[in-house]
């Protein structure tokens, strides 16, 4: 990509669009194209054509999505289905119709079977019946893959998918109930240790294992894919390892330094057991990621309690 060629972050608000930004700014690009999303309604599909042939980009990172975590996804099915389909059908085709030269889609993990062998490669896609707490986003984010690859396929058109593993970072969704695990047990664990809280509870029985990617090096996985990869299959993005909830939680509550119990709360569902990511096929292509778990979560808490007052209104 030319350092002067006008780029498309979608949803370059949301954690993942605001690292790819991020990035793309300290790579030298300086022809960011960004819209709001009161400026622009991805779910609109006139406004999003007539702003590509408005604006005519030449390169599409697609990072906008309605996402949340185990219970806000499990609450809002509809929103999740909808919206997302709506995003990818409106922006995949505006781009490939705007004459966009490449546009790099970001799926997730949990795209993949519930029960897939671990870690799950990439060929495991549509292998086995989906998780059912987050089925409505996995089908979108399905829907999405197979978009890229029909307009590969019938138009030609230069569309890469990404799945990244569970992300975490600065700018992530701090909501106690529908943000994910790490932003919301940081949360609990600080405003335990303010109030002198006994325990903090943790959902679930601790015993399901994720693997989690700091958001900055997925950032830098999109755009080294960007500039080297063209190809119909899709690439896993994750660290290669993994963690029980349980030592998560030991982890953030070691960073916020609580001194307190931590306990379980059994009645909220665990979601898959494991979803640890393969990530040969991105090794191979010569990346591999760079942030540790603890030195990521003393990062983000960093960024929290520098957003304290916008994160509680
Ligand atoms: P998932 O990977 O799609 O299941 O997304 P989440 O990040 O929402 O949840 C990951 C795991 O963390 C699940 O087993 C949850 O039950 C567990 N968990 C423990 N405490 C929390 C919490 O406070 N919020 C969320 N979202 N998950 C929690």
């Amino acid at each position: 990509m030319e350092r002067d060629a006008r780029i498309y972050v979608a949803g370059h608000r949301g954690l993942v669009g605001a690292a790819i930004r991020r990035r793309l700014e300290a790579a030298g690009f300086r022809n960011l194209l960004l819209r709001t999303h009161a400026e622009l309604d991805l779910t609109d599909q006139a406004a999003v054509r007539a702003f590509f042939d408005r604006e005519r980009p030449r390169y599409v990172f697609l990072a906008a999505a309605r996402v949340g975590g185990i219970h806000a996804n499990d609450t809002y099915p509809a929103d999740f289905i909808r919206d997302n389909l709506l995003i990818e059908v409106n922006v995949i085709d505006a781009a490939w119709r705007a004459g966009v030269e490449k546009l790099l889609f970001l799926g997730s993990s949990c795209i993949y079977p519930r029960l897939a062998p671990q870690p799950m490669r990439e060929d495991c896609l549509l292998a086995g019946p989906l998780e059912p707490t987050n089925q409505w986003y996995a089908v979108a984010k399905i829907a999405g893959i197979k978009m890229c690859q029909a307009y590969r396929r019938q138009y030609g058109f230069r569309a890469i998918s990404l799945m990244p593993t569970n992300l975490y970072g600065p700018g992530d969704n701090f909501s106690l109930e529908d943000g994910h695990v790490l932003p919301a047990l940081i949360r609990r664990f600080h405003e335990a240790k303010e109030a002198g809280a006994p325990s903090v509870t943790v959902w679930g029985s601790g015993t399901p294992r994720r693997e989690f990617l700091h958001v900055d090096d997925l950032a830098d996985a999109a755009l080294f894919l960007m500039e080297r990869y063209d190809g119909e299959e899709i690439v896993n993005v994750g660290v290669g390892s993994d963690v029980t909830i349980r030592e998560a939680a030991e982890l953030v509550r070691k960073v916020v330094g609580y001194p307190g119990r931590i306990e379980f709360d059994t009645s909220r569902p665990d979601g898959t057991p494991r979803k640890l990511l393969d990530v040969s096929r991105l090794g191979a292509l010569g990346w591999s990621a760079r942030i540790p778990l603890e030195e990521g979560l003393r990062d983000t808490y960093r960024w929290f309690l520098e957003h304290l007052a916008e994160i509680r209104r």
